[in-house]
């Protein structure tokens, strides 16, 4: 395991996700949009709608309409847009605007759920916390670092092997390494910098 923590950091160094944004509201709705649509247009949607609606308050303003105009080359912008609309009007109402730092709330808002609550306070206020997408699910079970599959005992599994203050780094790892080497179909296993330490778990 230490070994594979140092591998991790040294492939990916900075703890970085692949949506653009500038503040934790402009990553919460970002977040809750690329739930089902690539992160490439998760970022094309999401420059239009900040530079139209730039805080909770005016997004809060604008209908469910004028949103889901706005974010409808999304998949499930219906209920999307929804959500949008409500979370605008709690957060401005609620929150004076800004978005709360514990999962606990967050996970209250509408269209959020565990993985986006601990990205959200891992990557906007750098709180210690292991967000579990589809690649760190099946990565973590490849490398035999989980044997399950339910996402709140996958981020268990890495929360107890990995040290605290790697958890961040840790987890955007997988999420990079998912993406570019131990993808879902064909696992590039010939050019992957883990090869020799990984387990293979389910690999055919
Ligand atoms: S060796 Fe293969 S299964 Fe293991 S992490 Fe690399 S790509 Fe994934």
């Amino acid at each position: 395991m230490k070994e594979l923590i140092e591998r991790v950091k040294r492939l990916y160094p900075e703890p970085k996700i692949e949506l653009d944004f500038k503040n934790p509201f402009e990553l919460l709705v970002a977040l809750i949009l690329s739930a089902r649509c690539t992160d490439t247009r998760t970022n094309t949607i999401t420059k239009e709608l900040f530079k139209k609606y730039p805080t909770p308050e005016a997004l809060s303003r604008a209908s469910i309409e004028e949103i889901d105009k706005l974010i409808s080359s999304c998949s499930m912008h219906n209920t999307k847009s929804k959500h949008l609309k409500q979370l605008s009007e709690i957060l401005h109402q609620k929150y004076n605007g800004e978005v709360p730092n514990s999962v606990d709330e967050l996970v209250k808002l509408p269209g959020v759920g565990r993985k986006t609550a601990n990205i959200l306070v891992s990557m906007a206020y750098n709180i210690p916390a292991v967000g579990v997408d589809t690649h760190v699910a099946r990565v973590a079970q490849r490398l035999g670092i989980t044997k399950s599959k339910k996402s709140d005992e996958i981020e268990k599994d890495i929360m107890d092997k990995i040290p605290k203050d790697e958890w961040i780094r840790f987890y955007t790892g997988l999420i990079l390494h998912g993406r570019r080497i131990c993808k879902a179909r064909k696992p590039k296993c010939d050019e992957c910098p883990l090869n020799d330490i990984c387990p293979k778990i389910g690999v055919k």
